[in-house]
C-alpha cells in the first residue's frame, strides 16, 4: 500500500487526499487539504459531506478523479493519534474478506466521536497552608480528606466527605483551597506483571513456557485446549504478563463481557488492577476515554467483546480469544465477521501471537491444530486435583416425569440430596420464558409474532407474550382472540420459568433463582445474582446458556440438564458440535472446588453419538467423527461457504431477487450455488427472507464468485436488501 500522493493545487491547498467515511461506500472520497491543516495517512479529520460534517480517516488508496471545481476541503484534523498503518491494513482486509463496503468497516473503528478531541483538564482544588477562620465538623472532614495531597474536583471531594459542595466553596473563598487544573487521568492504572506471581502446576508451567518461549514464527497462533477448571486463564495470564513486560498492549476477547465481573476481579488479583473494559454496556464517556487511551497507548490491557478488535491500539502485542468456540464472536449485522478469525488476521498483520482458549474448541480450530497451522497446548486435568463431574444419563423413556412435570424422579431426588447437603444445584434449560408454545385449549389458536415466522413465548413473570426474534411484546389476552374463550391458555413444553414453578412445588423451602438474559433488572442485577451464587446464597439455580459461560461456582455440585436433546434436532450440520460444546460447558460448572460432583442429563436419545460422547468423556472419538463427516461433505473447514440473504417487505420481491442473483452466478468448476430457499427464519421484523448458499472447495475464490453474482445480478430495488455472510454459522 503506498502513501497518498501529495499534489500541489491552489494557493491554499497543499494536497488532495482520500478520506474514508463511515458510510456504505466502496471507496474513499477525495478532499483538498488546506494549508493550515496537517494530515498524514491515518489522521482523523472532519469533512463536509452534503450539508453535514462527518469524521473520516485519511486513507492510503489512490485519490479518485474528482472535478477540481467540486473538490471540497477538509474542515479540520482532530488532535488525536492517527489510526496506525497496521490497523488501516486490517480494516481493508476485513472489508475485502467480508465483501463489505470499506466505509462500513472503517465505521467500526470510529465508534467514539468525542474521543477524537483530547480531554480538557478538569478543574480541581488543592489545600493551601491557610486554615479556616472557624472549624466545623463538615469543614474538618473535607480538610482531612484533602490532606492526602492529591487534587480533587469540588464535587468529588464534597461527595467523598459527605457534605454539600457549598462547604468546599466556602473554604475556597477563604483561600483554604486553591483552584488547579487536574490533567486527565488514565482510565486504569498500569497492570503490574509482577503483582502476584502464580504458583503453577507442572502442566500449567509447561503450557505457560510454551506460550512465552521465543518462536520461529512471528505470529504464532496457540490453541489452549484444556478441560474446564484446568487453569487456562492462569496460564494465558503469563503470556499477558510477558507482553506487558515487553511494553506492548494486550487485548483479551471474552464472549459475554457484561457478565464477567469475576474475570475482572481475577485479573486484578494477578495484576493489581482491573483491565479497561469495552462492550456495548459501558457508559459513553468511558467508551470515549478507552478508545482514546488505546490509541495513545495509555491503556495496556483491554478486556472486551468482539467489537474491541476495532479499537485503534497503538502498539498491540497479543490477542487472547477466550472460549474461542463461542458463537457470540460472530457478528451478524451490517458487517458479518467472526472476531476469532479476524483476531488471527489482525495478529498476523501486526506480527504478534494469538492465543485461542477453550475446553471445547471449534472444529475449525481443531483442524487447524491438527494440520500444524495452530500450536495445540493441552491441559488435560483440572487444577488442584478437582475431579470433573461424574456424568450419567437419565433415560426419560424409563424414568418419565410426573404428569405435567419435566423433571424425572432421579433428577428430583438428586436435587433434594444436594440441597440437604448444603450444596448447590443447577438446572439447565436453554429456553427463556414459561413455555416455547402457547395455544388456546379450546380452538387450538397459536400466538404468532405479527412480524416474524415465530411463535410468541409466554413470560409469566411479566405476564407477557414475547417474540424472541424481534422483541415484540403484547400482554397475555384475557380471552382467546380466535374463539373468545376466557382463561384459555395452555402452555406446551417447558421454559426456565416453568421449571422454576416445578422446583418450587417440590422444594418450597429452597432458595431458588432463575437466570436468563431477559431477566428484569438487566446486567447489573445479573452480576449481583451471579455473586450471590458464588457466595452460596442460593440453593437451586435454573438457567439458560447465560450460566454456562466461564463462571466459577464453588458450591455447585450438581448440574441437571433438563433436555439434553434440545438443539440436536435442527438440520444444521453444526448442531452436534454446538450441543456438545454447550453441554460440556454447563456440566463443567460443577465440582470446581474439589467437592465430588455430578451431572445428570435427561434424554430421550441415550444412544445419540453427541450424548454418548459427553457422558463417556470420549471427546476424541466425537471430534474425529465430526471432522470425518465434515471432510466427507467438504463442509468448512474442508470447503468454503458463503450465504446470501435476500430480504424484502414483500415475499415475491425477495424471491425474485434471489432467483436473479442465482442466474447471475458465473461458471466455476469448484463452486456451486444452492437455493434460493426460504431462510431458516423466513420472516423477521416484517421482512421475508430467502437464502442462497455458495459452497466451494477449500482453494476456491468464493469472494470473487459472490462479488460477480452481486455485480451481474439485479440491482436491489424498493425494499430489497442483500446481506453477505462469508463463513456463516449455519448452513
Ligand atoms: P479454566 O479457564 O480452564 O476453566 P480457570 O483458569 O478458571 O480454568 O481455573 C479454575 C480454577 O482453578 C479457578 O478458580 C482458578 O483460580 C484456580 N486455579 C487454576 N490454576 C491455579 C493455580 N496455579 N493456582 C491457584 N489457583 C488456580
Ligand atoms: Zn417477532
Amino acid at each position: 500500500m503506498k502513501d497518498s500522493p501529495l499534489l500541489p493545487l491552489t494557493d491554499r491547498t497543499v494536497a488532495i487526499v482520500p478520506v474514508m467515511l463511515p458510510l456504505p461506500t466502496m471507496q474513499a472520497y477525495s478532499y483538498a487539504v488546506p494549508e493550515e491543516v496537517q494530515v498524514q495517512p491515518g489522521s482523523i479529520v472532519q469533512v463536509p459531506l452534503g450539508p453535514r460534517q462527518v469524521a473520516g480517516i485519511v486513507w492510503d488508496s489512490e485519490t479518485d478523479d474528482v472535478d477540481p471545481e467540486k473538490l471540497r476541503s477538509i474542515t479540520l484534523a482532530f488532535d488525536c493519534p492517527p489510526i496506525a498503518r497496521e490497523m488501516r491494513r486490517f480494516l481493508d482486509w476485513v472489508a475485502t474478506y467480508t465483501l463489505s463496503p470499506p466505509g462500513m468497516v472503517a465505521r467500526m473503528a470510529l465508534r467514539a466521536p468525542a474521543a477524537f478531541e483530547p480531554e480538557a483538564p478538569a478543574e480541581g482544588v488543592r489545600l493551601t497552608d491557610r486554615r479556616p477562620e472557624r472549624m466545623t465538623s463538615a469543614r474538618d472532614r473535607v480538610i482531612s480528606l484533602a490532606a492526602d495531597g492529591f487534587s480533587w474536583t469540588r464535587s468529588g471531594l464534597a461527595r467523598a466527605a459527605g457534605v454539600s459542595v457549598s462547604v468546599v466553596d466556602g473554604l475556597l473563598k477563604q483561600d483554604v483551597f486553591e483552584t488547579i487544573q487536574i490533567p486527565p487521568q488514565p482510565v486504569v492504572p498500569y497492570p503490574d506483571p509482577e503483582f502476584r506471581l502464580p504458583d503453577l502446576s507442572p502442566d500449567q508451567q509447561a503450557a505457560a513456557d510454551a506460550l512465552t518461549a521465543p518462536q520461529d514464527n512471528s505470529a504464532p497462533v496457540f490453541l489452549i485446549d484444556g478441560v474446564t477448571g484446568s487453569g487456562k486463564t492462569e496460564v494465558y495470564f503469563e503470556a499477558v504478563a510477558e507482553t506487558i513486560r515487553a511494553g506492548r498492549q494486550v487485548l483479551i476477547l471474552l464472549p459475554e463481557i457484561a457478565l464477567t465481573s469475576a474475570f475482572l476481579d481475577r485479573f486484578e488479583r494477578r495484576f493489581g488492577c482491573k483491565p479497561a473494559e469495552w462492550h456495548s454496556d459501558i457508559a459513553p464517556r468511558m467508551r470515549e476515554r478507552v478508545w482514546r487511551q488505546a490509541a495513545t497507548g495509555d491503556i495496556r490491557v483491554v478486556a472486551g467483546a468482539r467489537s474491541a478488535l476495532f479499537l485503534p491500539f497503538d502498539n498491540l502485542g497479543l490477542i487472547v480469544v477466550d472460549e474461542e468456540h463461542d458463537s457470540a464472536y460472530k457478528q451478524e449485522d451490517r458487517v458479518f465477521y467472526n472476531a476469532r478469525d479476524m483476531a488471527v488476521v489482525r495478529a498476523h498483520i501486526g506480527r504478534f501471537p494469538t492465543i485461542l482458549a477453550s475446553a471445547t474448541p471449534s472444529i475449525e480450530s481443531c483442524v487447524n491444530a491438527d494440520h500444524g497451522k495452530y500450536r495445540r497446548i493441552h491441559l488435560p486435568e483440572r487444577f488442584g486435583g478437582a475431579a470433573l463431574p461424574d456424568l450419567k444419563l437419565i433415560d426419560m423413556r424409563r424414568d418419565p416425569p410426573a404428569r405435567g412435570g419435566f423433571l424425572s424422579p432421579p433428577l428430583l431426588d438428586a436435587v433434594g440430596k444436594t440441597v440437604e447437603a448444603g450444596e448447590q444445584a443447577l438446572l439447565f434449560l436453554n429456553r427463556r420464558g414459561y413455555a416455547p408454545l402457547t395455544l388456546c385449549r379450546v380452538c387450538g389458536h397459536r400466538f404468532q409474532c405479527p412480524s416474524c415466522s415465530a411463535w410468541l413465548v409466554e413470560h409469566r413473570f411479566r405476564n407477557q407474550l414475547q417474540c424472541h426474534h424481534c422483541g415484540h411484546t403484547e400482554p397475555v389476552p384475557e380471552a382467546c382472540p380466535e374463539c373468545g374463550t376466557l382463561d384459555h391458555l395452555v402452555a406446551c413444553g417447558p421454559g426456565v420459568e416453568r421449571i422454576a414453578e416445578e422446583v418450587d412445588r417440590h422444594f418450597p423451602e429452597a432458595r431458588t433463582i432463575v437466570l436468563s438474559s431477559d431477566m428484569m433488572g438487566g446486567v447489573r442485577r445479573l452480576r449481583l445474582e451471579l455473586e450471590a451464587i458464588e457466595k452460596g446464597e442460593v440453593d437451586i439455580v435454573i438457567g439458560t446458556q447465560l450460566v454456562a459461560k466461564g463462571h466459577n461456582f464453588p458450591m455447585m455440585t450438581l448440574v441437571g440438564i433438563v433436555d439434553a436433546d434440545l438443539g440436536l434436532a435442527n438440520g444444521d450440520p453444526r448442531a452436534a458440535e454446538r450441543t456438545f460444546q454447550l453441554l460440556s460447558q454447563v456440566t463443567g460448572r460443577a465440582g470446581r472446588s474439589g467437592r465430588r460432583s455430578r451431572g445428570l442429563l435427561q434424554t430421550y436419545q441415550p444412544y445419540h453419538p453427541v450424548i454418548q460422547a459427553i457422558v463417556s468423556g470420549d471427546r476424541e472419538t466425537f471430534y474425529d467423527r465430526e471432522i470425518d463427516e465434515r471432510e466427507r461433505a467438504k463442509l468448512p473447514p474442508f470447503g468454503r461457504m458463503a450465504a446470501l440473504i435476500v430480504s424484502a417487505a414483500d415475499r415475491p420481491d425477495a424471491e425474485a431477487h434471489a432467483r436473479g442473483l442465482r442466474r447471475a452466478a458465473p461458471a466455476a468448476r469448484d463452486i456451486q450455488v444452492l437455493g434460493p430457499a426460504e431462510a431458516p427464519m423466513a420472516l423477521i421484523r416484517g421482512r421475508y427472507r430467502y437464502r442462497l448458499l455458495v459452497h466451494g472447495s477449500r482453494q476456491s475464490d468464493l469472494q470473487s464468485f459472490v462479488a460477480k453474482m452481486i455485480e451481474d445480478g439485479p440491482r436491489p430495488r424498493g425494499s430489497v436488501r442483500v446481506q453477505i455472510d462469508i463463513d456463516p454459522q449455519s448452513f
